[in-house]
């Protein structure tokens, strides 16, 4: 035995397909997945072999087994808690749904629906009509076309109105949002030629009127919102209606990049002003882009919102068959912009919710996931903080909050279990200590994340 080949000890792939600590990985992962999973596994023990190893046993191999399916197994799409305070977090699916939202995703996720088809006429119709009306109505604009991100919505509405032609921008907008989407590359995939006014600091409307004298070809002012950045000191920027005028006096349309897209006042809930959809509207934009799943509050969807015969050129163009959203996040989109209309959307909306708690809740909160955390032995304290609104809106701002504090020996250890955790838990991790925000848990989550925190801790202090 011992003459023999140290990669001959290793088992073969049917062998371990057949061992019995393999059967409920096969229920689980399914044939392919597992197979395709233990050839690695051999690979990587034939490599250690090489390497001067001893072949590992196949107990270790089993181990690595189930070690290599259930990392792969994080990777895959899956809910998570989100204890981290930032509300809008673009790593953790932007904004969680209303309960009418999903309901109405469900719905029609289900069976057939009238997508596409006049339930009046008994014909085929267009799709979207629901939303449309309601972006009109809450935005006050004459016409409204929801497509899949704000990223193409930007792109197609530019491809649609400034191919070939120029675009007249302050040098202080043009943005990297995150994911590769830059003012000037989405230009330049557009067809549209840049052309640059001001400095990053100060850009007049005489920079924008000189632009104008030297480049005949313009199409549109284009306003980018500085969504996740703040420029401050000595700066200006012309306003809106300012820019808005001097388009229409030269028979330009002024378009508004707004991001975040917020349909409600920040100040209300002691943030700073992020701009509204329906004073770019009010203020003379010929049409605004804007996201569906930042501080709306819906599904990922790009909305653009303005003139009647602009949208319907846009409408038109084959990018916008190529944009277009589909059923489920369109259903949702319908179901949350209902809550605007409604006047509900602060109750409703769970980023408005979140936005709206006062902190004196979030404290009780806290206050009662410490008890229920000490009875556990847990070295846990309310302490206070900052929530962050995030997902491209109000830069540099922050909410009060109050956090739960674990002072543990290796915060960074209990974190990654709280990751591994069914659902995974993601937490911060501050000065030293792991802290978790209520404001961003939903209190349908509370149990479980209790539960998973101490089973994390514990688990970390027992193997400590
Ligand atoms: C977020 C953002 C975008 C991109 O929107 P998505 O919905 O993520 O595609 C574009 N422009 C601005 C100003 C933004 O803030």
């Amino acid at each position: 035995m011992s003459e023999q080949s140290p990669f001959r000890q290793l088992p073969s792939v049917d062998r371990l397909l057949q061992a019995p600590a393999v059967r409920p990985l096969l229920v689980e992962h399914g044939r392919v997945r597992i197979v395709e999973a233990i050839r690695q596994v051999l690979d990587q023990a034939r490599e250690a072999i090489r390497a001067g190893q001893p072949p590992p046993s196949q107990e270790a191999l089993l181990a690595t087994l189930e070690e290599r399916l259930s990392r792969e197994s994080l990777r895959w799409l899956q809910p998570v808690i989100n204890a981290t305070g930032v509300i809008i977090h673009t790593n953790l699916g932007r904004a969680p749904l209303s309960p009418a939202a999903r309901q109405a995703i469900a719905a029609v996720a289900q069976g057939y629906s009238n997508l596409e088809y006049d339930l009046v006429a008994g014909r085929r119709g267009g799709r979207g009509y629901g939303v449309e009306r309601l972006l009109t109505q809450i935005t006050g604009a004459e016409a409204a076309l929801a497509v899949n991100n704000n990223a193409s919505a930007v792109l197609l509405a530019l491809t649609v109105l400034a191919a070939g032609r120029a675009v007249v921008i302050s040098r202080g907008q043009l943005v990297e949002i995150g994911g590769r989407f830059r003012i000037p590359d989405v230009m330049a995939q557009s067809g549209a030629r840049l052309v640059e006014v001001g400095t990053t600091n100060r850009t007049h409307l005489d920079d924008y009127r000189r632009a104008l004298e030297v480049h005949e070809d313009v199409a549109l002012l284009l306003r980018a919102h500085r969504s996740n950045f703040r420029i401050i000191g000595f700066t200006t920027e012309p306003p809106l209606e300012a820019l808005a005028r001097l388009a229409h006096e030269r028979g330009l349309w002024l378009m508004d990049d707004l991001g975040s897209g917020a349909l409600l006042e920040t100040e209300r809930f002691g943030l700073a002003h992020e701009p509204t959809v329906q004073e770019s509207i009010a203020a003379g934009a010929d049409i605004v882009c804007f996201s569906g799943d930042k501080l709306l509050g819906g599904p990922q969807a790009g909305l653009i919102v303005g003139r009647k015969p602009l949208l319907d050129r846009i409408r038109r163009h084959p990018l916008a068959r190529a944009v277009r959203m589909d059923k489920i996040a369109l259903a949702g989109l319908q179901a949350t912009l209902e809550h605007y209309l409604r006047g509900e959307a602060v109750e409703q909306v769970p980023v408005w919710r979140m936005i709206a708690t006062p902190a004196d809740e979030v404290r009780r909160r806290a206050q009662r996931w410490v008890r229920r955390l000490r009875r556990a032995g847990l070295p846990v304290q309310v302490i206070a903080g900052c929530s962050t609104v995030g997902g491209g809106s109000l830069p540099g701002e922050t909410l009060p909050t109050w956090l739960v504090a674990l002072a543990l020996p290796s915060p960074d250890a209990v974190a990654a279990r709280l990751r591994r955790h069914h659902p995974p838990i993601i937490a911060r991790i501050e000065e030293e200590r792991l802290v978790l925000d209520p404001r961003t848990v939903l209190p349908e989550q509370e149990r479980t994340l209790l539960e998973g925190m101490v089973e994390a801790a514990t688990g970390e202090r027992m193997r400590g």
